[in-house]
C-alpha cells in the first residue's frame, strides 16, 4: 500500500507517462519525470522569496549586488522553464533524454550555487543583521536540496555537504566557543540532511523496482516493458533502422509446475531469467510478461535483410542454452521453448498490436512442434485468418454475429420434406466467415460446445416456430460436431432445450448429422450417448458418407437411419466414371443396411436425374434451393404447397 502511493506520488497525473529508466546499477536510474517536476517548485521557491532577500539588501545597504544576485536568478529561471518546457514538447529519443537530463543537473547546481552566493554576500554583512539571514539561507537552501534533489545522488551527494561545510568554515571562522559548537553541529545536521536524502532515495528505487519489476524473477514487468517498447520506438524514429520484438515462451511448463510444484516451477523460472538475461547483449531489454513468457527488444538492425539472420542466431542461442539440463532441489528437469519474433520498423506506433504479432508468431512455432523460431513476416494470409477467427469466435455469439439458414431437403417429385440447418457467421472485422472456415476452429478451441448449444436453442425455437406457423416437415436436421456430441454435458443439455422447447412429436423430426470421425471415438461411448439421445426422440444421420474412411461393420452397429451423399460425388457425377460408381457403391450399402439417403449439392438437372435413376431417396441442393432465412423457407414450403395443389 506504501509502496503503491509512494509510486503514485511520482507518476503524477499532469505529465508524460511514466518514463523512468532502470539500468541495473542503482546510481545510473533516472527518475526523469520527478527532477522534471522540480523545477518549477524550485522556481517559485526563489523567485518570491528572493524579492525579500532583495528588499533585505537594500535596508542592509547592498542593493547592487543583491540586485545582480536577483537579476541571475531570474536569468537561470528562464532557462530552467525552457527546459522544463522542452520535455513535454514531445516524445524525446533516449539520448535527447539523456541530455535533456545532463542539462537539468547543470541547472539545478547553478540554481544553489546562486543560493550559496547570497550566504556568501550577506553572510560577512552584520548591518541590517544580514549575517542571520545568511545562516538561515544557507540552512534552509540545505533543507530544500533533501527534500527536493533526492531522487538524484549526483544533485544531493555534493550540493548538500557542500553548502553545510559553508556554514561550518562561517562557524568556525567566528573565532569563539559558541563558533566551534555551532561548527560541529552545522556539519551534525549537513549529515542528518544527507542520511535522510539517501534513505529517500533508496527508499524510492525500491518503490520503483517493486512497481515496474517482476519479484520472482527481477525482471521488468510487462508494464514497465511496455514503457520500454514506446521508449524505442520513439528512438527508432530518430536514429532510423530496425528493431525487433522476440517473444519466447517455455514448452509444456505448466506440466513441471502441476506435476513438481510451484516452488520447483519457480526455481525454473528464475533459472531461464538468469540464463537469458546472460545470453542477451547488455543493450537488449528483457522483461517477463507473466507465466512462463518472456519478452526481448532486440539491439538496432540497421538493415532487415541482415538483421534478420542475426536475430534467428539470437534466437536459436536462446533456444540451446534454455535446453540445457536444469538442477532445481535435485530434479533434473529439460524445458524447450518456442519464440515468435516480429522486426519492426519507425513508423509503426502501436506497440500492444507488436507484442500481439509477436505472440501469434510464438504460437505458430508451437504450432509447428515447438523448439523453434516463427518470424511474423512469414506467418501465412491462413494462418492469420485462422488465429483472428479464434480470437473474435469468442465474442461471436454474444454479439449475436452467428445466424442460421436453411436449406430444403426435398423428394423424388421435388416436395419439401425437411430442412437442415446452416450456421453463418458475419463479423464487422472479417465479414462473412464460412462454417467450413471457422467450425473446425471451434472444435480445436472447444468453442464447439458452447457454439452448438446456441445452434440449438436457435434452431429448436425456428422449428417450433414453423410448427406453429403450420409448416409441416417430416425431418429437421442439425450438424453436430464430434466435439459436441462426446461433450459429457450434451445429452442433458439437449434434453433440457428438447423439454424446454419441442413437444414430443416435435422432437421425432430432430436428426442429428453426424460425421464419419466417430469411428476414431470409443465405440461403447459414441454408442451410449446416441442411445440417450435417441430415447429423446432423436434420429441420425452420417453426413458427408464416403469421404472418411468408414468401417461398414461399425456403421452397422451405430443407430444411423440416412447416409448423406457427399456434394463432391455429386459434383463429378457427370464427368468421373469413378463418382458415379461411388455413388452407386453408397447406394447399394443404404439399401443393404436399409438407410434413406440424401443426395447433397445437387446442382444440375442431370444429376437430379442420374440419382433418382439410381434409387436415392432425398436431394439437397442449388438447384432446388440456397439455404433460405427462416422466413424465406417458410415461403418456400408454402409455395411448394400451392403448386402441388394447382400443377
Ligand atoms: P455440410 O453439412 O456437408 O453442409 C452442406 C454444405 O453444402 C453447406 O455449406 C451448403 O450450403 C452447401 N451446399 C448445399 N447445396 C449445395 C450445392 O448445390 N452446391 C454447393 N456448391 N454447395 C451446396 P455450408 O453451409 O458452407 O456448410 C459447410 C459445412 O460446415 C457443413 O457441411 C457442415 O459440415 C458445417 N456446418 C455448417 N453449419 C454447421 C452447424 O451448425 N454445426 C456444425 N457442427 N457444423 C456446421
Ligand atoms: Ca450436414
Ligand atoms: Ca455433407
Amino acid at each position: 500500500m506504501g509502496c503503491k502511493l509512494a509510486w503514485e506520488h511520482f507518476s503524477g497525473q499532469l505529465l508524460p507517462p511514466v518514463i523512468v529508466r532502470v539500468y541495473l546499477s542503482h546510481m545510473e536510474v533516472r527518475f526523469y519525470d520527478y527532477v522534471h517536476r522540480q523545477i518549477v517548485p524550485l522556481i517559485l521557491l526563489s523567485v518570491f522569496p528572493g524579492l525579500g532577500y532583495l528588499f533585505l539588501g537594500w535596508r542592509g545597504g547592498v542593493v547592487w549586488p543583491a540586485a545582480a544576485w536577483y537579476l541571475g536568478i531570474l536569468l537561470v529561471s528562464g532557462w530552467g522553464i525552457l527546459l522544463h518546457r522542452a520535455y513535454l514538447r514531445r516524445s524525446l529519443a533516449q539520448w535527447e533524454k539523456e541530455r535533456w537530463y545532463r542539462r537539468v543537473l547543470a541547472f539545478y547546481y547553478v540554481f544553489f550555487l546562486l543560493w550559496a552566493l547570497i550566504f556568501l554576500l550577506y553572510c560577512g554583512e552584520t548591518r541590517g543583521n544580514l549575517h542571520y539571514i545568511a545562516i538561515f539561507t544557507q540552512i534552509g537552501a540545505s533543507a530544500v536540496a533533501s527534500t527536493f534533489l533526492y531522487p538524484e545522488p549526483r544533485l544531493y551527494r555534493p550540493l548538500i555537504p557542500g553548502m553545510m561545510l559553508l556554514l561550518v568554515i562561517y562557524f568556525a571562522m567566528l573565532g569563539e566557543w559558541y563558533g566551534y559548537v555551532l561548527s560541529i553541529f552545522a556539519a551534525i545536521l549537513g549529515g542528518v540532511l544527507l542520511y535522510g536524502s539517501e534513505r529517500s532515495f533508496q527508499l524510492l528505487l525500491r518503490t520503483h523496482r517493486q512497481a515496474t519489476h517482476d519479484m520472482l524473477t527481477g525482471l521488468p514487468n510487462r508494464q514497465h516493458f511496455s514503457s520500454q517498447l514506446a521508449q524505442t520506438m520513439v528512438d527508432l524514429r530518430y536514429s532510423g533502422g530496425f528493431s525487433s520484438l522476440l517473444l519466447i515462451d517455455l514448452d509444456h511448463f505448466k506440466t513441471v509446475n502441476d506435476s513438481l510444484g510451484h516452488e520447483i516451477g519457480d526455481g525454473l523460472l528464475k533459472e531461464v531469467a538468469r540464463r537469458l538475461r546472460g545470453e542477451l547483449p547488455p543493450s537488449c531489454h528483457l522483461a517477463r510478461l507473466g507465466g512462463d513468457e518472456f519478452i526481448v527488444i532486440g539491439r538496432r538492425l540497421p538493415n532487415r535483410a541482415s538483421g534478420e539472420s542475426k536475430v534467428v542466431v539470437l534466437a536459436e542461442r536462446l533456444l540451446r542454452v534454455l535446453k540445457q539440463t536444469y538442477v532445481i532441489k535435485g530434479h533434473h528437469l529439460y524445458i524447450s521453448a518456442s519464440i515468435g519474433v516480429r522486426i519492426f520498423e519507425p513508423g509503426e506506433e502501436d506497440a500492444g498490436k507488436l507484442i500481439r504479432e509477436a505472440d501469434i508468431a510464438m504460437y505458430e512455432a508451437k504450432r509447428a512442434g515447438r523448439d523453434g523460431v516463427v518470424f511474423s513476416e512469414d506467418i501465412s494470409q491462413k494462418v492469420r485468418q485462422h488465429l483472428d477467427v479464434e480470437r473474435l469466435l469468442h465474442f461471436a455469439m454474444e454479439r449475436s454475429e452467428v445466424s442460421l439458414r436453411f436449406q430444403p431437403i426435398l423428394d423424388a417429385e421435388r416436395k419439401p420434406v425437411g430442412a437442415e440447418c446452416l450456421c453463418r457467421w458475419h463479423n464487422p472485422e472479417l465479414g462473412e466467415v464460412s462454417p467450413m472456415v471457422f467450425i473446425p476452429i471451434a472444435e480445436q478451441t472447444g468453442l464447439i460446445v458452447e457454439l452448438g448449444r446456441y445452434i440449438l436453442e436457435q434452431a429448436f425455437n425456428t422449428l417450433r416456430q414453423w410448427h406453429e406457423n403450420g409448416v409441416r416437415l417430416e425431418q429437421f436436421s442439425v450438424n453436430i460436431s464430434i466435439r459436441q456430441l462426446m461433450h459429457q454435458r450434451f445429452v442433458a443439455e439437449v434434453a433440457e432445450l428438447c423439454e424446454r422447447l419441442l413437444t414430443p412429436e416435435l422432437r421425432k423430426r430432430l436428426v442429428f448429422e453426424i460425421t464419419e470421425s466417430v469411428i476414431r471415438e470409443e465405440v461403447d461411448r459414441v454408442l451410449a450417448v446416441m442411445e440417450r439421445l435417441r430415447e429423446l426422440g432423436i434420429r441420425f444421420s452420417m453426413d458427408d458418407f464416403g469421404t472418411g474412411y468408414s468401417a461398414l461393420g461399425f456403421l452397422k452397429r451405430l443407430p444411423v437411419e440416412e447416409l448423406k451423399i457427399d456434394r463432391s460425388f455429386v459434383d463429378d457425377l457427370e464427368h468421373d466414371p469413378q463418382s458415379r460408381s461411388m455413388v452407386d457403391a453408397i447406394l447399394g450399402i443404404a439399401g443393404f443396411l436399409d438407410l434413406r439417403t440424401v443426395a447433397e449439392g445437387v446442382e444440375t438437372e442431370a444429376q437430379f436425374e442420374f440419382l433418382k435413376e439410381k434409387g436415392s431417396g432425398l436431394f439437397q441442393g442449388y438447384l432446388f434451393s440456397r439455404p433460405l432465412l427462416a422466413a424465406d423457407f417458410e415461403a418456400f414450403c408454402r409455395q411448394a404447397q400451392t403448386e402441388e395443389k394447382s400443377p
